[in-house]
């Protein structure tokens, strides 16, 4: 990891926020800066970084940490954190807003010496890790063909009258034991009328004798998050259904190929949408069509609606458009892609012809 690199490039950040220092609290921000993978630290980025964390993590630290002093506080890392960011105090002094709650705010408000007053930032971390390294996408890869691999778990769970969190756990049990460090959020498998939940997280539901299952999961695999939806048939599927599906994979397989270097996120998604017009079935498509996936599992870019933002080589992002009609059914199916200096790489490999169980 070019840990290097990403300092030098959030330093050019910080000179054009005019700020001379930066409390780094958001743990993926941490990682991506310093490598730390622990539970506890602060960085704080300035001419020398350092970091602060807890008597817990002194090992942890010392063998993980790159390119910054390790200080072990005795009191919240955060406190000790912003102490150190007022007494270099060169210029301004940021932290990232969108993770500090209100208590913390007013915690580190009352540590800071009269006069130095914190500036608020936003996503300043997150702009440069939309564009991934090579080594990220191909540990990205590798998560995603770990996701992959646990289809037929799942294929071989799903029996009408099978709880949909039995099928979750086997997804959970194989990823486990495949080397997933964990789930990139709650699985989700939704069943009959429950598909048309675009959130529908596994439940008690059995799984009824015939209807679309979403599948919705994805693995951590050295950091990375995979994230996919493949969404199957229990029974045969009337011929409504199959058109349906079809629709659903048409606008999938449309902005995938949108996905170009240089065009626009609205324009990726305007993709998905407009195929679904066409059947008249975009009115039943309620969410954005993707987003950026790493070392979390939803970050920027967003691919939707108004997003003037524009794909750039590195970028990793999904395409998942669905359909939901409320008490009936829901499909969707997403995919991972990278973006490339000449256009994308499908990072999914399986399938996509509807599978009937
Ligand atoms: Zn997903
Ligand atoms: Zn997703």
């Amino acid at each position: 990891m070019n840990y290097k690199g990403r300092m030098s490039r959030l330093s050019e950040a910080m000179n054009r926020e005019r700020l001379g220092t930066l409390v780094v609290t958001h743990l993926p921000n941490v990682r991506y800066l310093c490598g730390f993978t622990g539970s506890a630290g602060v960085l704080v980025v300035g001419p020398k970084p350092i970091f602060f964390t807890d008597g817990r993590y002194a090992e942890q630290a010392a063998a993980e940490v790159v390119g910054a002093r390790i200080m072990i506080a005795k009191g919240p890392a955060l406190i000790a954190a912003a102490n150190q960011a007022a007494k270099i105090r060169k210029g301004n002094i940021g932290i990232e807003s969108e993770y500090l709650s209100v208590s913390a705010g007013e915690a580190v408000a009352e540590a800071l010496p009269k006069g130095v007053k914190l500036k608020m930032t936003r996503g300043l971390i997150e702009a440069l890790r939309m564009v991934k390294e090579q080594a990220e996408i191909d540990l990205i890869q590798d998560a995603v063909e770990l996701g992959c691999d646990l289809l037929p778990a799942a294929f071989q769970a799903i029996r009408p009258g099978v709880p949909e969190v039995r099928v979750a756990a086997e997804i959970e049990y194989a990823g486990r034991r495949a080397g997933a460090e964990g789930m990139s959020f709650e699985t989700i498998v939704a069943s009959g009328r429950r598909s048309a939940l675009p959130h529908g997280v596994a439940s008690n539901t059995p799984i009824p004798a015939k209807g679309f299952v979403v599948l919705d999961f994805g693995v951590i695999l050295h950091g990375y998050c995979s994230d996919m939806t493949r969404t199957v048939h229990v029974g045969a599927a009337s011929q409504e259904e199959r058109d349906l599906y079809r629709a659903v994979l048409d606008a999938q397989m449309s902005a995938i190929a949108a996905c170009l270097p240089g065009s626009k996120l609205a324009d990726v998604d305007a993709a998905a949408r407009n195929v679904l017009k066409h059947s008249k079935l975009d009115k039943y498509f309620t969410h954005s069509t993707g987003h950026g996936v790493g070392l979390e599992i939803h970050e920027p870019p967003r691919v939707a609606q108004g997003q003037k933002e524009v794909l750039r080589p590195g970028m990793v992002i999904t395409i998942e458009p669905g359909i939901y009609l409320a008490g009936k059914c829901g499909i969707r199916i997403e995919d991972m892609v990278a973006i490339t200096e000449s256009g994308y790489e499908l990072l999914t490999s399986a399938k996509k012809e509807l599978i009937e169980i």
